[in-house]
């Protein structure tokens, strides 16, 4: 399911985690997937993340009757909210929620690799065994046809219904699961904050991004057993496409053409045929982007907005031009100049001659390394290059 997200900061796996907590006994429950979508998608919720989960059952009418009633009672009533938004610079669209089941599933890659790049319509989608509402069965059907080449996954546990103040979660938990090697993300390196509880009403306590399944469910454990956690509602181990860099191609190398320095700090850098566009909000990306000169080779990762241009997500500086300046005039200590080709230099001022030469001088930025945003202002999609699983230490 998809597109859920209600006004009381409501989100699609609280959902999920409601209607799996209500299924008939018989059903047995899989994999529960948590997947992010076009971060661009007209109409993309909050994280833009869509949610699905594989059900067994004997009696699959059985189980597609309790998901019509469920889905009348508990979903339908979603739509048309207006869900709270930081983004008020975009057009808001009312939740639009959607629901599909699939008796079989074939996963699909190509499918999944456009639904993170591109536009997808309705007009698009497999056909599904069964499907209710509007525009949410667009990442609802992703969601389920996500091949999980590689994944993450993130427990997230939910707050009981009767707590709505500040979120109470023990520190010494949040500090050892913070120290586990398997899990990622959470804290921000910069302020020492903790990432594992989101801000603001949403129904959810914590979420732990993790390498593997069976640290998520340890450090699950950690958080809800520690003497200063609230209590929870429950909680969901989720397969995700966090971390997995899934939205990203090959990177670009790219030689600057131009570079244009918006108010704010944002940097435009020009190649012959492409735009590359580093937000100040990337930081140390933003920052050397504006030390870049024309001559300058460097290497990106990134998403293509529908303006055409590139987001940079990765960063490498593959090639500096050197400083290149005229020397100094040693009587009046100003820069000289050429007198035109092969004429050699002058000083404007007291007219001492001197060979035709550059003093060059190397720049400091720092070559062959990656960098991408501090953790806030990343994409949930991508890979942090400072905490890498063992077993997959390529970007
Ligand atoms: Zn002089």
């Amino acid at each position: 399911m998809d597109d859920t997200d209600s006004l009381r900061g409501g989100c699609t796996t609280e959902v999920l985690f409601r209607l799996i907590q209500q299924l008939p006994t018989d059903v047995n429950v899989g994999q529960a997937r948590l997947v992010r979508l076009w971060p661009f998608a007209q109409r993309r919720t909050r994280g833009n993340a869509a949610v699905a989960v594989e059900l067994k059952t004997d009696d699959e009418s059985a189980l597609l009757q309790f998901l019509e009633g469920y889905w009348n009672d508990f979903i339908l009533p979603l739509r048309g909210d207006v869900q709270a938004s930081q983004h008020s610079d975009r057009e808001q669209f009312p939740s639009d929620p959607g629901m599909v089941w699939f008796s079989k599933v074939k996963s699909n890659e190509l499918f999944y690799r456009n639904g993170l790049r591109q536009e997808i319509g309705e007009k698009d989608l497999p056909e599904a065994t069964k499907s209710w509402g509007g525009h949410g069965k667009i990442g609802a059907t992703l969601a389920v046809h996500w091949p999980a080449k590689t994944s993450t996954f993130e427990a997230i546990a939910w707050r009981m219904q009767e707590n709505t103040g500040p979120r109470k979660l023990d520190e010494k938990a949040i500090a050892i699961v913070d120290q586990m090697k398997e899990t990622f993300l959470c804290r921000d390196g910069r302020l020492g904050a903790s990432m594992l509880a989101p801000r603001g009403s949403s129904p959810v306590l914590f979420g732990v991004r993790t390498w593997t399944k069976q640290s998520a469910e340890e450090a699950l454990q950690i958080l809800i057993d520690a003497t200063n956690t609230e209590p929870v509602a429950g909680s969901i181990v989720f397969e995700t496409n966090h971390a997995t860099n899934d939205h990203l191609d090959e990177s670009l190398e790219l030689q600057i053409e131009a570079i244009e320095i918006f108010k704010g700090g944002h940097a435009l850098l020009h190649s012959t045929t492409e735009r590359f566009l580093a937000f100040k909000e990337s930081g140390q990306i933003a920052s050397i982007c504006q030390e870049l000169r024309v001559g300058d080779v460097v290497e990106c990762k990134g998403l293509r907005a529908p303006d055409g241009s590139i987001h940079i997500e990765f960063l490498q500086i593959s090639h500096l031009v050197s400083n290149r300046k005229r020397p100094l005039c040693p009587t009046c200590n100003k820069s000289m100049s050429s007198m035109g080709r092969n004429q050699g230099l002058r000083c404007k001022k007291c007219g001492f001659k001197s060979e035709d030469v550059w003093d060059e001088s190397p720049r400091s930025l720092p070559m062959n390394q990656w960098f991408q945003p501090p953790p806030p202002s990343r994409r949930h999609l991508a890979k942090p290059l400072d905490e890498q699983p063992e077993r997959q230490n390529n970007l």
